[in-house]
């Protein structure tokens, strides 16, 4: 069995459209979305749009809370379990939510609102894999790749199952705990780690060993396509998207 798991697409159109293509030219048995759709890019809506057409199973990553938030006037306020992950609480952030918004439909708004916290692929002997956006117990919590072993341990508690693939700290890693394992699978429209390519990660069970095996992929598309329209989108606070997209690391750092 191979699951494709792409993460944090962030509004960006044509990197999308780029790794759906490289998925499609493999073998995979299913492809899950972890999170992260629309806010930050010049495309929320089409970001959405492709992700439902294709069926393709997901679960709500942070900005797609907010964006929830902000879209329902606040009647669905965002799960933090600090307020300093609140977004909406910076005007800046907040001005940048509201254009992604006015760009969303109610059907949009919706879709993002019904998405679950965690996917489980059932896998022989209990050895499912779950999908998160961050943790399997809020979608805002920030697990880095460095993180003590009992973090990961917890996440792995919390999930069940064998493995654990999320999203949200845009990076890569993988960590084998005795016969378990924790993968960030990278983020799709939007990387940190220094490589503007699109990154998403392929997770195969491996039946004879009854054990989850990951390969990381990255795909090059037109980040210069994705810059110009941000800079034609008139996007509170594009020039600072940009430089994270041109740099490829995260935003004042
Ligand atoms: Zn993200």
């Amino acid at each position: 069995m191979r699951i494709a798991v792409i993460s944090d697409v962030h509004g960006n159109l044509p990197a999308l459209e780029a790794v759906l293509a490289d998925i499609e030219k493999g073998s995979y048995d299913r492809v899950v979305m972890a999170g992260d759709f629309a806010f930050g890019g010049p495309w929320p809506a089409e970001c959405i749009e492709v992700i439902r057409e294709r069926g393709i199973p997901a679960v709500r990553g942070n900005t797609d809370e907010f964006l929830v938030e902000v879209g329902s006037g606040g009647r669905i306020p965002a799960h933090v379990s600090t307020e300093a992950q609140r977004h909406t609480a910076s005007p800046a952030l907040r001005a940048r939510y509201e254009w992604a918004v006015e760009r969303l439909s109610a059907a949009h708004l919706e879709y993002l609102a019904s998405l679950p916290l965690a996917y489980l692929v059932p896998a022989p002997g209990g050895a499912a894999l779950t999908v998160v956006h961050a943790t399997p117990w809020n979608c805002h919590d920030t697990i880095q790749p460095d993180a003590p072993e009992a973090t990961l341990q917890a996440m792995l508690d919390a999930a069940g199952g064998q493995a654990l693939a999320y999203g949200h700290i845009h990076v890569q890693y993988a960590r084998a705990l005795a016969d378990r394992l924790v993968v960030a699978v990278g983020s799709v429209g939007l990387p940190f780690d220094g490589d503007q390519r699109a990154a998403y990660a392929i997770l195969t069970f491996n039946e004879d060993q009854g054990r989850w095996d990951v390969a990381f992929r990255r795909v090059a598309y037109n980040v210069s396509q994705t810059i110009a329209a941000l800079r034609a989108s008139a996007m509170p606070g594009a020039e600072g998207q940009i430089a994270v997209l041109e740099t490829a690391r995260p935003p004042h750092g």
